[in-house]
């Protein structure tokens, strides 16, 4: 299974862009820099607690175990979600994270990832697809445009939670 992980409020428990705004870290957005200076209580708000890292750590592993394959699918910064995942030695399970420098040219914001989707896939694709999001609007417009594609919503106030992990369980093979 192709598995597309939203990267706000569903890898992360806070919107991270909104959360660097709030550090005045605005203006240096496409600076590297700016996440390897998070701190420890930074990734703390931002992911919760190590635990939770620890879970996702483990459900990514138990994935790729299984030889699905990771993709981040997210209107933020591509390169600013590399680093993010490095930091927190997330990014190894993902083979690749799509983001605003690819997903610019669909200019729907409300839709633009079942724009991707639509572009990118078709009904006959040799594998299923799963969509991991806490947006509504996103997978409204997915379950609209693409409706052979799965989705799965997250809560965005939780992010991805075990309590997902154990219902996205029912939902693989
Ligand atoms: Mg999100």
């Amino acid at each position: 299974m192709l598995i597309y992980i939203d990267f706000d409020n569903t890898i992360t428990m806070k919107d991270l862009y909104y959360y660097l705004n709030l550090k005045d870290m605005k203006n240096c957005i496409n600076e590297k820099n700016l996440i390897n200076e998070l701190e420890t209580i930074d990734i703390f708000r931002i992911m919760g607690s190590n635990n939770r890292i620890k879970i996702l750590d483990k459900f990514f592993l138990d994935l790729k175990k299984k030889k699905h394959r990771l993709v981040i699918l997210t209107r933020n910064y591509e390169k600013i979600i590399e680093c993010f995942l490095r930091k927190i030695s997330l990014l190894e399970y993902f083979s690749a994270i799509i983001g605003l420098e690819t997903l610019q040219k669909y200019h729907n914001k409300a839709s633009i990832k079942a724009d991707y989707l639509l572009n990118n896939h078709h009904i006959l694709d040799p594998f299923d697809i799963l969509i991991l999001d806490d947006s509504a609007k996103q997978i409204e417009h997915i379950n609209e445009k693409c409706d052979w594609i799965k989705t799965y919503k997250i809560r965005s106030f939780t992010g991805l939670s075990y309590f997902d992990i154990i219902n996205i369980g029912y939902l693989i093979n």
